[in-house]
Formats: C-alpha cells, structure tokens, sequence
C-alpha cells in the first residue's frame, strides 16, 4: 500500500494508519482530518470536493462518527486509502490537494471530540501491586478485589486537554506523615501517569449493559494518556472514597485516534487470567502488542531523555473487560467517552510507568543526563510520551505519535 506522498519509513503515520483528529489551520473553523507521514488531510475538504463520497467530516469533533459503527468506520478508513494511494486522481489534482493536504506544521491539534465521561481504570497488575507494596506492604499489595474486577474511578473530563498544552503545578490540601495538621499549598509531588485510552463509539442505553461479546463494536480507537497526579494529595485525600483533586487538575490526551481496524495486525492474545474472572467478563477480549516510551526534558536539557519502555501488553484487563464491566449495572456510555487503561508497568523495573515506582516512592531518585536528580516532576519539566507498533517484516509503522506537556510554577 503506497502512497503519492512521500512517507517516511519509520513514520507513525503509515497508509496502514489513518487516524483520526480534529485540527485547526490558522483562524479556520476546526476541521476533522488525518495524518499520512508528516501530512494532515482534511477529510471535509475532500468530502466538499466530491473525492470522497460520504457525509462523515463536515463538523467540528469526531462524536458524530463515532456513533455511526464499526462498518461505517472500516468503509471510511478504506475510501480514505484509495483516495491517498499511489493511483489515486488527487495525485494530479492540485486544486484539491492545496485545499485539503498540509504540512503538519501548518496546523494546530484539538481535542478530537466532546468527551462527556471520563473513567480511570487500574489495570495493569505489575502497577497496583507496586503501588500496593509501597502504601500497604508486600502481603497486602493487591486488595482482594483486584483480580475479579476491572477497579476503576470516575475522572473528570472538563480537565482533558490535548497533546502540547501545558499545565500549572496544583494547589491542594496535603499531610507528611509526620505533620499533626494538614497544609494548603502547592503541590510537591506531581507524577506522570503512562497510560492508553479508548474512546467509546455508538454506547449503549441507559439500563442496558453491553455484553462483553459486543463490547468490540463500541470501541472506536486509541490515544495516549497522560493522567497528571499530584501524588501528596492523592495520600491525604484518597480514604474512603478514591482519587479527586489529585487527578482532575489536567490528563493529557495525543490527538489522533488510532483505529481497531488499524491495531488489528497487532492483536495478540488476552493475558491468561487467574482466578477465572466471572462469565460476563468472558470471553476475555483482545490485548495489544504496543511499545510505549516516556521522556523527561528539563527546562535546561537539550533532548528529552528516556526513563521508562512499557507496552500495552502489561495489561491484565482488557478494554473489552473493562466496557463490560462499566456497564454491566446499566450504565451508560456515550459517543466520544474516553475509558482510560490506568497506568501501564512492567515487570521491569525500567518498564515502570510512573515516576511514582520508578524512584520507588522517593527512595531511588532518577539521575538525568545533566547530573539533576527527580523524584517528581519539576517546574519547566516536559514529560512526552510515545506508542509505536511496527508491522513484523519491519515494512511499515502504525503508531500514536505522542502526548507531549509541560508543568508551569504554580500563579
Ligand atoms: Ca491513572
């Protein structure tokens, strides 16, 4: 599958890709486009100009889409390949192609859709039992619960911004252990949270769970995320009822959305699950073989450096697991909800993701190429994340791209 344009052989952005996003150019309206190498394609455009025959991209967020199903998603994703293949009329027809293809650095990233719900999961065994050793010993690690459900919270979507926003270093209540009364003040102690989201496509009627046997016609695709915490607030705050400030002050998104259908050859088997989940989280679903790398960039480094390789496959729940489970009390999820993975860790310590576990609770402090040690994320501080599958022949890519931010001093 090629391509008139020209893309890079490591690209992300592979005719085997064909994400899709929301972008701006200039003080244009919003546009629904996608990505091919180092270009962005307005899909309206090419919808306005009759290259592609559907009605799907004239609005301004992808929710509309999203609804539509699985069979108008795969249609759409193969017209878009046509129209972008090596054959294809567009090749010589300038006209159109100034009108809807430009460089990616002609445009500006948005949140792909309204997001009206957002949940946080807890996924990966390796992150909560490192979690669980370090606040609960290592008897205790995992609650008893952990291995029949997929433990999850309610985020906050107001919060969710897009790959390249920056966000201010939270105020909030906190107690040291060995204070008597807590302090206002800003936070000392804001992580990173490497994780995987996916976004929720037609969803169901309230009362009315999704099987787990469908739940695959509900997801529409994957992004990256970063869910901010402010690990001090989280101690103080968190008993008895879960997280609240110490998420809810910013969660990073990558703006293109990477389909099922584009993930597919990179589908691998669930993990095998012990004890037996119950039957309505069987059969288990699908898990994903995706290389996950997280960079730190303080203020006064050149490059970002390399603290942590992960890959989605540290999951122990599936996403179909987890959409199941969200409704299976009736619950009801709507076109553009984002359900993320919770944070996604290694058995290798280097594999760990969040800063969290790998300075293993402040005891082993990161030492960064400029001789600066971390233990949290500082001022100035830009954390990126990236994911990447790449095809077994080494022939093409099919990746994220990244989520990319940075923490500001407190106003
Ligand atoms: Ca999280």
């Amino acid at each position: 599958m090629k391509s008139f344009l020209n893309i890079d052989a490591h690209s992300h952005f592979s005719m085997h890709n064909i994400p899709f996003g929301v972008f701006r150019r200039g003080d244009k309206p919003p546009a629904i486009g996608t990505r091919i190498g180092e270009y962005v394609v307005d899909l309206g455009a090419l919808e306005a100009a009759g290259v592609l025959k559907s009605r799907h991209f004239a609005g301004e967020s992808l929710n509309r889409f999203m609804a539509t199903g699985r069979g108008t998603w795969r249609e759409a994703r193969g017209a878009i390949q046509r129209v972008l293949s090596e054959d294809s009329p567009l090749r010589d027809d300038t006209k159109i192609r100034d009108a809807a293809v430009f460089p990616v650095g002609d445009v500006r990233m948005l949140l792909p859709c309204h997001i009206g719900d957002y949940t946080d999961f807890y996924s990966s065994r390796d992150h909560a039992t490192n979690v669980g050793i370090m606040f609960r010993g290592k008897e205790n690690a995992l609650m008893p619960n952990w291995l029949h459900l997929p433990v999850g919270y309610h985020g906050r979507s107001s919060s969710i911004v897009v790959s390249g926003t920056d966000l201010r270093r939270p105020r909030g209540q906190t107690k040291t252990d060995d204070a008597t009364a807590p302090a206002f003040g800003p936070s000392r102690m804001v992580d990173f949270e490497l994780e995987t989201g996916f976004f929720i496509g037609p969803g169901n009627e309230l009362g009315q769970p999704i099987p787990i046997s469908r739940a695959s016609e509900h997801i529409f695709g994957m992004v990256l995320v970063n869910d901010w915490s402010a690990r001090d607030i989280q101690k103080w705050e968190y008993v008895p009822l879960g997280p609240f400030l110490a998420k809810n002050f910013g969660t990073s998104i990558s703006p293109w959305i990477v389909t099922m259908d584009a993930l597919e050859p990179f589908r691998i088997d669930p993990p095998s699950q012990d004890p037996q989940p119950l039957d309505y989280l069987l059969p288990a679903g699908a898990a994903y073989d995706i290389s996950l790398e997280v960079s730190i960039q303080s203020a006064d480094m050149a490059n970002p450096h390399v603290i942590c390789r992960s890959n989605v496959r540290n999951l122990y729940w599936t996403m179909q697991q987890q959409l199941a489970h969200h409704t299976c009390n009736g619950c009801n999820v709507r076109p553009g909800d984002l359900l993320a993975s919770g944070t996604i860790s290694g058995q290798r310590e280097d594999s760990f993701g969040s800063m969290l576990e790998l300075a293993w609770n402040r005891t082993k402090p990161i030492t960064l190429p400029n001789g600066q040690q971390r233990v949290s994320i500082q001022d100035g501080d830009r954390v990126t994340m990236s994911g990447c599958c790449e095809d077994k022949s080494g022939e093409y890519r099919v990746g994220f791209g990244e989520v990319t931010g940075r923490i500001l001093p407190v106003l």
